[in-house]
């Protein structure tokens, strides 16, 4: 983008905005947009941050195709509005010049357990509102998947640290590499005064294949890579079995990391990847290679053995996919990546309902089968994106906010 400015005056600023209809957080595009141009980068950035914390992250990782970017008017005859662009600049604007607002404690504690996107906008929302908010974090640091799963390349790490400087300034007690379901149960904190617990541990236990050789030293699950892809000492050949966005990060990961050739496998066909067309193209570009129609059927030390997969049209138009034994091959390769999706972890959804997919059973207010426990984010609706985790989380802030003004 060269000119934000120039790019921001290019909206029709319409009155029925199909960009802030089609963004999770309702983003007040055209509101924005009119404080920008009024140079008032500060109130913009004010708006943005009120609406959604996340902000400025969202506007680098969100799948802007089919949120803003995607509906934008503009777009019917020519090029849409890179809102995401000006709401990047705006943001990284006010997060640096944030002041603490003047805000008045309520007295009540709230535990929020979990710091990816979800906890990270329960925090600053209920820290904006008054409430003394503990965050309770498995690993040292927070974001979640925005630190340990998205690479560096797509997301700086420095912007996810801006965040942990607000949270400081904002008041918030840190209680890093403390796992809840562990010494401490969410039990525990309810007997310890929180008034509410707010549980968004997220996904990030991997799938497995279920296949042979998943446990050779030569094979790894994509999350874990992607956690410190540093402590890992892939060869010159690497496999990537799955073709989703996790895929594509494991692939440009290892291709810039051990300048690796790598290979990545999709059972359907070229165009049907689950990841987003921008992922896939930049993947592409970089010189990640595709195997379509092939699945991994074994793991081996040296390769993966694949059978070719026959897509043929039905009677009714649409299309399956089978395995053609008669058609089985070995791909050499040094090492393997599997990104087949995630799924919870066992220790908080011990004590907790949950549904038939094994993830934490929360109504669209992240309200749970117990009193005062709350969840939102992946824990609750499996793996989606950050601003839905956001939105979830917005709207469960406001439900913990009326529960405990309602609490005798
Ligand atoms: C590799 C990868 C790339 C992605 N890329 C994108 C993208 O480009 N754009 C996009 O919109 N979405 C992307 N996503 C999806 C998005 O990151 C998730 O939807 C989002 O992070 C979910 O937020 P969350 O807060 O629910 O969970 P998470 O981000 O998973 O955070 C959960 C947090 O809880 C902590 N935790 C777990 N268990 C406990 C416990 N028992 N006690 C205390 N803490 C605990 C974890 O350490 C973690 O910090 C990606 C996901 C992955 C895995």
């Amino acid at each position: 983008m060269s000119n934000i400015k120039s790019e921001a005056e290019r909206c029709l600023k319409c009155k029925k905005p199909l960009c802030s209809m089609n963004c999770p957080v309702s983003t007040p595009i055209p509101e924005v947009m009119d404080l920008f141009l009024a140079g008032k980068v500060r109130e913009a950035g004010e708006v943005l941050f009120k609406n959604n914390p996340l902000t400025a992250v969202t506007s680098i990782v969100c799948p802007h195709e089919s949120n803003c970017f995607g509906h934008c008017v503009l777009g019917k005859k020519g090029a849409p509005v890179e809102f995401y662009e000006i709401e990047k600049y705006i943001s990284y604007f006010y997060l640096d010049t944030f002041e603490v607002p003047e805000i008045k404690k309520n007295g009540h504690k709230i535990a929020v357990v979990g710091s990816g996107p979800a906890g990270l906008t329960m925090a600053i929302k209920m820290l904006l509102k008054g409430y003394d908010v503990t965050i309770f974090e498995e690993g040292d640091k927070i974001g979640g998947v925005l630190r340990y799963g998205i690479p560096d390349f797509r997301l700086p790490k420095t912007i996810v640290d801006k965040y942990m400087k607000i949270l400081l300034d904002l008041g918030v007690k840190f209680r890093p590499n403390t796992k809840i379901g562990s010494a401490i149960k969410v039990e525990d904190l309810l007997m310890d005064g929180y008034k509410a617990v707010f549980i968004a541990i997220g996904t990030a236990v991997p799938r497995k294949l279920g296949l042979l050789g998943e446990t050779h030293g030569n094979v790894y699950f994509a999350v874990n890579y992607l956690k410190s892809a540093e402590s890992h000492h892939l060869g010159r050949n690497v496999v990537v079995v799955g073709a989703g966005n996790v895929a594509m990060d494991a692939a440009r990961t290892a291709l810039r990391r051990h300048h690796s050739n790598v290979t990545v496998l999709n059972t359907k066909a070229d165009g049907e990847m689950s990841a987003s067309r921008n992922e896939v193209e930049m993947a592409t570009i970089e010189g990640v290679q595709f195997q379509h129609l092939c699945q991994a059927i074994k793991l081996e030390d040296d390769g993966v053995v694949c059978v070719r997969i026959k897509k043929t049209e039905t009677e009714d138009g649409k299309f399956k996919y089978e395995e053609d034994y008669a058609d089985t091959f070995k791909i050499p390769c040094d090492d393997i990546i599997l990104a087949i999706g995630q799924g919870p972890g066992a220790e908080v959804k011990e004590s907790m309902e949950t549904d038939e997919r094994g993830f934490l059973a929360a109504n669209e207010f992240g309200e749970t089968d117990i009193p005062g426990v709350f969840a939102a984010g992946d824990i609750v609706t499996g793996p989606k994106t950050v601003v839905q985790a956001v939105a979830f989380a917005r709207e469960t802030a406001e439900k913990i906010d009326e529960y405990i003004k309602g609490l005798k």
